[in-house]
């Protein structure tokens, strides 16, 4: 069990955290408490399924297994600290965080749709030039107790439909944490999603993306955003460890035509990858894959020469790619009034003064 990064307030702050444990480890947790090993999965219903944020509440273990368990354990749900919600209906969570940096959470709904964007990291050291979260660096993994919380602490977190690893964070960086959040997600045990609601969005570090397409059946989504080795190097320095020729190499040898879906993540800067002579680039690179292209306008962040392309260049983009058979779409802006919008997210840095960010408590 790894330490979390976020301390659950009071008296438990000394406690280890419940959630984000797996069946077996509950199952450990059980016995050494004195339950029969069943009793694991007995908690990870009452911590998942019903989502109890006490051990007072799991009222079928006996009084002495529960009290302990409380010795030990707390559940270690922790509410929001503040949130921001956008004239478009997207609301940013605030979580506390680790060494000064908070964690985001971004609710998107979208008709029949509520999406949930979630942090993996508390900051990242990939260091995208257009990205408010690279700048700040890494202060530190999220646990997949730390991740979970984010999905059942939010409001309306029991209509969720759709969860997206696309916060703050690189998630194949904390690759160990992300599997487990996703065994959680997905067991029947667990919350039982379908791993098709769920997308991990990534740079692609060629181990851990090669681990996540064995383990898992998730969706994948990479961020390509500049076709050319040298000039993705300027803007995305992971380019010199992990090239994305090397990355497609690998996404080509799986076998994309069943369920799982496989996305790549383009945004569009004015003269600078907007051109068509990008998107001829992108099509010979990715093209006969079976995938999609997602593009991206781009949300301009306080000290960068960075601009959005317009949109009639980036439908001219989208049409050129589509008309080669790759399906492309310009993906709808959400959040940008409250810095929630892709590449926007800082953990509680740099809001802009109209932000309306307001403590919880
Ligand atoms: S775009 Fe993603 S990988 Fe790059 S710095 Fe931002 S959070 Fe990290």
């Amino acid at each position: 069990m790894s330490d979390s990064v976020i301390n659950p307030a009071g008296g438990d702050a000394m406690k280890t955290p419940l959630i984000g444990l797996t069946a077996e480890q509950l199952r450990d947790v059980a016995v050494a408490a004195g339950a029969k090993p069943f009793a694991g999965k007995q908690i990870a219903k009452w911590i998942y399924e019903r989502r109890a944020t006490s051990i007072d509440a799991m009222t079928d273990l006996s009084l002495a297994v529960r009290e302990r368990l409380k010795e030990s354990y707390t559940v270690g749900r922790r509410e929001p600290i503040g949130k921001a919600v956008s004239t478009d209906g997207t609301v940013k969570y605030l979580f506390a965080g680790v060494k000064g940096r908070d964690i985001e959470a971004v609710y998107i709904p979208d008709r029949d749709r509520a999406t949930l964007c979630v942090s993996s990291q508390a900051g990242c050291r990939m260091g995208c030039k257009f990205c408010m979260t690279g700048r700040y660096g890494l202060q530190g993994n999220l646990t997949a107790g730390d991740v979970i919380n984010q999905v059942l602490s939010v409001d309306g977190s029991e209509e969720l439909t759709n969860i997206v690893f696309m916060g703050m964070g690189e998630p194949l960086d904390n690759i160990d944490a992300v599997m487990t959040a996703i065994e959680i997600l997905t067991a029947s045990w667990g919350l039982a999603w379908s791993p098709k609601r769920i997308t991990v969005s990534s740079i692609g570090r060629l181990k851990e993306l090669a681990r996540l397409l064995r383990e898992t059946k998730v969706h994948i989504a990479i961020s390509l955003h500049v076709p050319f080795s040298d000039e993705r190097r300027r803007l995305m320095p992971v380019e010199a460890a992990y090239p994305i020729t090397d990355v497609v190499a690998l996404l080509r040898q799986e076998d994309w035509s069943h369920q799982r879906r496989l996305s790549f993540e383009y945004i569009m800067w004015r003269d600078v990858n907007d051109s068509l002579r990008y998107a001829a680039a992108l099509a010979k690179l990715i093209g006969g894959m079976e995938c999609r292209v997602n593009l991206i306008r781009f949300h301009a962040i306080p000290d960068s020469d960075l601009r959005p392309a317009s949109r009639p260049t980036m439908e001219a983009f989208r049409d050129y790619l589509s008309a080669r058979g790759i399906t492309t779409t310009i993906r709808a802006s959400r959040g940008e009034d409250i810095m929630a919008a892709c590449g926007m997210l800082a953990g509680g840095a740099d809001k802009p003064e109209s932000a309306d960010t307001a403590p919880l408590s």
